[in-house]
Parts: C-alpha cells; structure tokens; sequence
C-alpha cells in the first residue's frame, strides 16, 4: 500500500491502530485547485481524543525508559523511509495544500537533524556547600504532549513537533489541521513502519472545536504545542491557563523586508516576491510588508509590480509558480482585504483581483497582489493577511525604518537589505522578531535554527536543539552517600 492509499483509508492512528472515528462520521479534504475530494478522514471528537491520550500515556514509561541512543536510531530510520517517500509525500501535501512542487520536501532533513538530538538531552553538574553531597540536573520528558498544528505545511509542522516531543522521551497526540490532514497521517504511517513503538505517535484527525478543543483539556496531557492563529492560541492557552499546563504558540506574522538605499536590489526583489507568493502567501514568515527607504521606493515599486506580474497562477500539479488559497473563506478573507486598502487609501499597483479563464472558476485564486502607499496605521499594514499581498510603506532612513518595521503587534520574522555593516549590525539587534536575516528572505538555509515569535507572535520554539529541551522539564537532584 502507498502512503497516499493508507493516508485516505478513512482511519486515524490511535495506539496500534487505524481505526474510524469512534461514532463514524468523517471530513471530506478538498483539492483546493478544482474542490474535488482527494480525499476522507474521520471527523474525531473528545471521545477520539480521550483514547489516544489514553494509549499515549500507557506507551509513555517504556518510551521514557528506552535508550536516548535506541530513539534516536528510530527517528532517524523514520527520517530515511521518509526521504524514500519524499516524491509521494511532496505530491499528498501539494494535493491537499494546492500548491506547487517547492523543492525536495524539508522533512527528512527535519527528522535527521531532531534524531541527532536525543542522546544530547544533558543535566548539569552542581556545586555543593558540602563536600559530602553532589547535585546535578536532569532533563526528564513531561508525558503525553499534545500538538494542534494548521493546514499550510502540514508536513514540516508535524516532523517537527512531533519530532521533538519524541526525541526527548514523550509520547504525542496530533490534530492536524481538518484542511490538511493527509500529510500528517502518511507521516505517522512511516513512523510506526520505522519501528516507532504504537502508542508513541497518535493522530486524531477531526474539526479545532471538536478533537482540537478536547485535546489541551485532556487530563492525561502534560504539555501543549499550538501553531496556528493567536485567536486560536488564545482559546488554547486559555484551557492550559485553567489546568496549569505550559504550552508553546507559533502564532501570526506581519514580517518586515527592510531596504536601504544601498541594497542589492537584483537580489532583494526577486527574493521578496518568491517570499510572498511561496504557498500563495500562507506562511506565517512571509514577509509581508516592505519598508523601503524613499531614496528607491520608486524603483523598488517598479520592480516588484514587474515581477509581481511575472507570476504564474494555476493549480498545483501544473508549472506554475502559485497555486490557489486553501479554502473559499480564506479566499474571500484575503479579497475583503484587498478592498479594506484601496477604501482606506492605499495604492493597488497590481493584482487584486481573482484570475479569469479556463481552470480558475472552480478553484480557490487570487492574484500576486502589490500596494503602494501604505501608511503604519492602514489595516493592511498591521494584520496578517495569510496571501499573496505586499504592501509597500516609504520610510526616512533606518531610524524610521527600524521604528515602522517593529510598529506592528507581530515580531515572527524579519529582513533587512543592506551592503552596510554596521547598519546590518544595528538591525539584526534593534528589530523585534524571533528571526532576523540579512539579504535573505527566509532563513538563509541555515541548519538547526530555533523558529518562533516575538509579541503577539507567540514564544517557546520549534525547530532547533531548542525544541528538544523545550519538551523537557529539570529535575535537580542532590544526594549524600
Ligand atoms: P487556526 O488557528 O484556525 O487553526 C490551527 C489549528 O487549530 C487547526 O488544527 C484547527 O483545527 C485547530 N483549532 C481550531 N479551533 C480550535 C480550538 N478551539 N481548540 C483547539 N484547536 C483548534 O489557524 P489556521 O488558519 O489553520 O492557520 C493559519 C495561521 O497559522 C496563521 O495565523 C499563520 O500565521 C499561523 N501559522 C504560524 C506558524 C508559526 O510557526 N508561527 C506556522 C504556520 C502557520
């Protein structure tokens, strides 16, 4: 059986088994380009969710006991069969997403990087005021963790929590998004393939108000992991605040790409365009938001709205390099912004609209959408708009621009273009945001980096050595002989 069949067989993973939902009924997953189903998962409730906190939990001493060195064995063969599927899991997310092929899919990497990390979850030695007794600290896993992750790149999102949490010795229950579950249940397929004991790896597919309600207010869970909307976290954080367990939120972003007049636009351009049309703009770091210094705002303009037009829209199977929105109200979402900047005074330079002609009528499009004359205070310039929007405000020299770039209630990521030292040095220490490149979009490619916000973009991180000891707890120990 292929990961795809397994991962539209109707069945969640709960312990050793696939199984139904346990009243029956299931969600239908659409293809976002066409509204076809691709494909049917049970629509799991407190009931779903109750049995697997329960299996987690009864799988978790033994996974707590079973060697650093023997879970790291186990993630990284889950890390290899998940590379053997790389092609099949690439096509399941882009099927569910509607996005187009993005390169090599990231998760392997992922799952190799967090495999390497679980024999290095280390205590300290303490000092003592008595020479007769030693302290130290140990790092222990919580228990049951659960991990409530959206539907914009459900395949990442999963191989890292999940990733973490088990590296360190705690056992997970998932609920994935119910746009973009497919992923996930693929990627719990090969984990218990790899050898990963049942009980370890849960995953309850089903609706945020039913199972992803339940799941942070089940008694066996210890701790929560959230990546979605802050309205959303909010609600979660709220049912962790009244049962006193901690939790981290990956949240929103309104990310800045900062220019100053003496930037290598070749590069800064292109880069800002890819980062936001990259997943039709549904990325929690897409830098939505371009501070440009007055100096080349006329240009840096021009340029976007040429590559900005350049953009190829269809849906995600085709050459194309944008596909469609998730749904029809994330459509309608970003289209009612649209409107909210030009009736508040914004300049729309191109898009806008939705795409005409054969293929786009049943499908969920928008164009690549450019605005020029943004002012801080407009609501296309401080809310997460999660598509293809840029919007575009002129700014007087870094002072201004270090102050606009961190005027919003976001702080997720942020970029600035400069080939200036000392001013990339002065950025990359006054900006306000989890990530800060400089003359890059997105992370740069850099290895093992922790991912997480500032402000109201959450706190705790994902991704990262971090991770792995976030999904820990310290115990000091002190002993005579
Ligand atoms: P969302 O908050 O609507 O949903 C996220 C998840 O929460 C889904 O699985 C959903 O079913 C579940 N959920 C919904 N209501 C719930 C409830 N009452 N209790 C528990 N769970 C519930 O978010 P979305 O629209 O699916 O995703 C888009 C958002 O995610 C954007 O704001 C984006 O910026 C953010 N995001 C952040 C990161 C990050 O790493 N910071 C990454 C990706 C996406």
């Amino acid at each position: 059986m292929t990961v795809t069949e397994i991962a539209t067989g109707d069945a969640h993973l709960i312990g050793d088994d696939w199984v139904p939902a346990a009243d029956g009924r299931t969600i239908d997953v659409l293809d976002p380009a066409t509204g076809e189903v691709v494909g049917r998962v049970p629509r799991g409730s407190a009931s779903d969710v109750d049995s697997a906190a329960t299996a987690a939990a009864a799988a978790f001493p033994a996974w707590r006991d079973t060697s650093a060195t023997e879970r790291g064995r186990l993630l990284l063969r889950w890390a290899e069969l998940v590379e053997a599927h790389a092609g099949e899991l690439d096509r399941l997310e882009s099927a569910e997403v509607g996005r187009p092929h993005w390169g090599p899919p990231p998760m392997a990497r992922m799952l190799t990087f967090l495999a390497g990390q679980a024999d290095k979850v280390q205590g300290r030695s303490l000092p003592t005021h008595d020479p007769d007794a030693l302290g130290f600290t140990l790092r222990e896993p919580y228990g049951v963790v659960a991990s409530i992750i959206p539907w914009n790149a459900p395949g990442p999102m999963f191989a890292n929590d999940v990733g973490a949490a088990i590296a360190a010795g705690n056992t997970v229950v998932v609920k994935p998004a119910e746009d973009a579950p497919l992923t996930p249940l693929a990627l719990a397929r090969l984990a218990r393939e790899a050898g990963i004991p049942p009980g370890v790896v849960n995953v309850v597919t089903g609706y945020g108000h039913e199972a992803g309600a339940a799941l942070p207010a089940h008694p066996e869970v210890r701790r929560v992991g959230f990546t979605g909307s802050p309205e959303t976290g909010s609600a979660v954080m709220a049912t962790c605040a009244r049962r006193l367990v901690p939790l981290h939120l990956e949240l929103g972003g309104k990310s800045p790409q900062v220019i100053l007049p003496d930037a290598d636009l070749d590069r800064a351009v292109p880069a800002i365009v890819a980062g936001i049309t990259l997943n039709t703009g549904q990325i929690c770091a897409a830098g939505s938001r371009v501070v440009v210094d007055r100096a080349v705002r006329a240009e840096v303009v021009e340029r976007l709205a040429e590559h900005m037009a350049a953009v190829t829209v269809g849906p995600g199977t085709e050459k194309v390099r944008m596909g469609p929105l998730i749904n029809a109200r994330q459509r309608d979402r970003v289209l009612g912004y649209v409107r909210t900047g030009r009736d508040e005074g914004a300049r729309l330079v191109t898009g806008g609209g939705t795409p005409s002609g054969d293929g786009f009528d049943r499908g969920f499009f928008v164009e690549p959408t450019l605005f020029d004359g943004v002012e801080p205070g407009m609501t296309i310039a401080r809310e997460e708009i999660f598509g293809p929007v840029l919007s575009v405000l002129e700014v007087d020299g870094e002072q201004e621009a270090l102050r606009v770039a961190n005027g919003t209630d976001y702080g997720l990521v942020a970029s600035v273009w400069t080939r200036d030292v000392g001013c990339a040095v002065r950025m990359s220490r006054g900006l306000q945001a989890g990530q800060v490149a400089v003359n890059a979009a997105l992370g740069a490619g850099v290895i093992g980096g922790p991912f997480g916000g500032y402000k109201r973009s959450g706190f705790g991180r994902t991704m990262g050595a971090d991770a792995v000891l976030e999904h820990t707890q310290v115990k000091t120990v002190s002993f005579r002989g």
